[in-house]
């Protein structure tokens, strides 16, 4: 089911997404060669918890078997490594790097959510293409995030935007409502039919979230039951925000104003 945010629940969303956006700023002013993706996450953590808020993803249950909780406070996921990676000592940025960083801030029962996918030191041309592309789409699919429009429009734009710019949408894996819960209805494809799927309605909460891969769309999990990579090994990229469904134009909460 589908939640309609109230005024109250909105202004408690709008807090817990500033934090998110703080979160990937502090990253952002970190990220350089020879700092690891454990440094990363202390970070994260660290800045969560001076805003009042803790880290979501930790202890998020895989659900799978023998697969146990996530473990980190953010999911860092360097070339090509779509999503869900796991933050670890071991794993020093480099020059040419890029690291997609996925984060959810909690703070008085909701949540926000939103990725970046950062460079580390100079990178190539059709890297910083991707990155470009990947993140124009998530703004050509807001442009139907309003009140009229369908959960398809939004999904059929992003693909067709990617698919155009001759990149490939990640099909497993989707956007989703979000609120108290990290993962609410509805589902929102990066791929799909315009006009299909649930109306949008003023007060819905939307994690909007294109994953691009620069080669071919398959994907593979990593042995730790928890990383995406690309199957052909070439780069890929995230960019996620949380926006809010108004009788107007959508307002995107993990953007620091
Ligand atoms: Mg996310």
């Amino acid at each position: 089911m589908v939640y309609i945010k109230s005024k109250s629940e909105i202004e408690l969303m709008k807090e817990a997404c500033k934090i998110a956006a703080l979160t990937q700023k502090a990253i952002e002013e970190a990220i350089k060669p020879g700092i690891s993706t454990w440094e990363l996450d202390k970070i994260a953590e660290q800045t969560m918890k001076k805003y009042g808020a803790i880290p979501a993803e930790k202890g998020y249950p895989s659900g799978e078997k023998g697969v146990p909780d996530f473990p980190g406070s953010i999911c860092s996921s360097v070339n090509d490594v779509v999503i869900h990676g796991i933050p670890s000592k071991k794993e020093i940025l480099k020059e040419g790097d890029i690291v997609s960083v996925d984060l959810v801030a909690y703070k008085d029962g909701f949540n926000g959510d939103c990725a970046r996918t950062y460079t580390v030191g100079k990178v190539d041309k059709n890297t910083l293409k991707l990155l470009e592309i990947t993140k124009q789409a998530f703004f050509e699919g807001i442009r139907f995030a309003k009140k009229g429009y369908r959960i398809g429009d939004i999904s059929h734009a992003i693909g067709k935007f990617v698919e155009d710019n001759g990149f490939s949408v990640v099909k497993e894996f989707q956007g989703h409502g979000i609120g108290r819960q990290m993962h609410e209805d509805p589902g929102i494809p990066n791929y799909g039919k315009a006009g299909k799927g649930i109306r949008l309605e003023p007060g819905m909460t939307l994690a909007i979230e294109p994953m691009v891969i620069q080669g071919k769309p398959d994907i593979l999990e990593l042995d730790d039951g928890w990383g995406i990579i690309s199957e052909d090994g070439t780069n890929a990229c995230h960019y996620e925000n949380t926006i809010l469904i108004t009788e107007k134009e959508p307002k995107i909460l993990t953007i620091l104003e």
